[in-house]
């Protein structure tokens, strides 16, 4: 006789994802206790809209930006929260653990932080992955965050405008130069002058030194796009010499 087996697949849950209490109505995935906890740590950083990091309160310029000013942000850059074991274990999760429900509650986090007007920009975006990586996983989580972005915002959402033509070996092990020298060139979007004079709303899940970003505004600027503003759930730190 055959025995009977549970699909592997777990699908929302209505428990928090980080401490596994039950979880608030509004938030899908979190309890009312670490969505407080998210919120007063946000408070205590200020986001760098020159570099797109989070920084300590208690300075008064990014320590960042202090010492270099990048010149390739200047469309706009934001982000919702420091990347930090909360919000870093929300990401974690959409990105490994096939918990893509959470991309609600976290598109919800970030309209409760940031404000964008629909009306300046044309359509969303979102960072892409290598086809091979994509194959592996079956979903890119910064697609999956953009499109909740974009229902928001009542935006199209073109998935495939981007691709990664390169592929890259992992950037976390990377310093901020080599990175930047690992992804040049690692982006298309279509043929040149297809976006002419398109608003983009370009988005990931996390921006690490931003040097990913770089690249796709890049690539999209060099397809006709007029604007691309970069969005991301999380932003790192400011760290010095960076
Ligand atoms: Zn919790
Ligand atoms: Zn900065």
């Amino acid at each position: 006789m055959e025995k009977f087996s549970l699909p592997k697949i777990i699908w929302p849950t209505t428990h928090c994802v980080l401490c596994g209490e039950n979880s608030v109505l509004e938030y899908p995935g979190l309890c009312r206790r670490c969505l407080q906890r998210m919120l007063a740590n946000r408070e205590r950083e200020v986001f760098c809209q020159s570099c797109g990091a989070f920084y300590a309160a208690q300075f008064r310029v990014c320590p960042n930006c202090f010492l270099k000013t990048p010149s390739y942000r200047k469309n706009g850059i934001f982000a919702a929260f420091p990347y930090d074991e909360d919000s870093g274990a929300l990401v974690k999760k959409l990105k490994y653990n096939n918990r893509r429900d959470l991309a609600e509650t976290m598109a919800k986090l970030f309209f409760a932080q940031i404000s964008l007007d629909a009306a300046d920009y044309d359509l969303v975006t979102a960072v892409p992955m290598h086809k091979k990586r994509r194959r592996e996983r079956g979903y890119n989580q910064a697609a999956v965050f953009g499109q909740k972005i974009a229902e928001t915002l009542s935006l199209p959402f073109a998935e495939d405008l981007l691709r990664q033509t390169k592929e890259t070996v992992s950037q976390t092990a990377l310093a901020y130069r080599e990175r930047l020298h690992n992804l040049k060139g690692a982006f298309t979007a279509g043929l040149p002058g297809d976006l002419g004079g398109r608003r983009i709303l370009l988005v990931d899940d996390v921006i690490t030194t931003g040097a990913t970003m770089k690249e796709c505004g890049a690539a999209l600027a060099a397809a006709g796009a007029k604007k691309v503003v970069f969005v991301a759930f999380a932003a790192g730190k400011t760290q010095r010499g960076r």
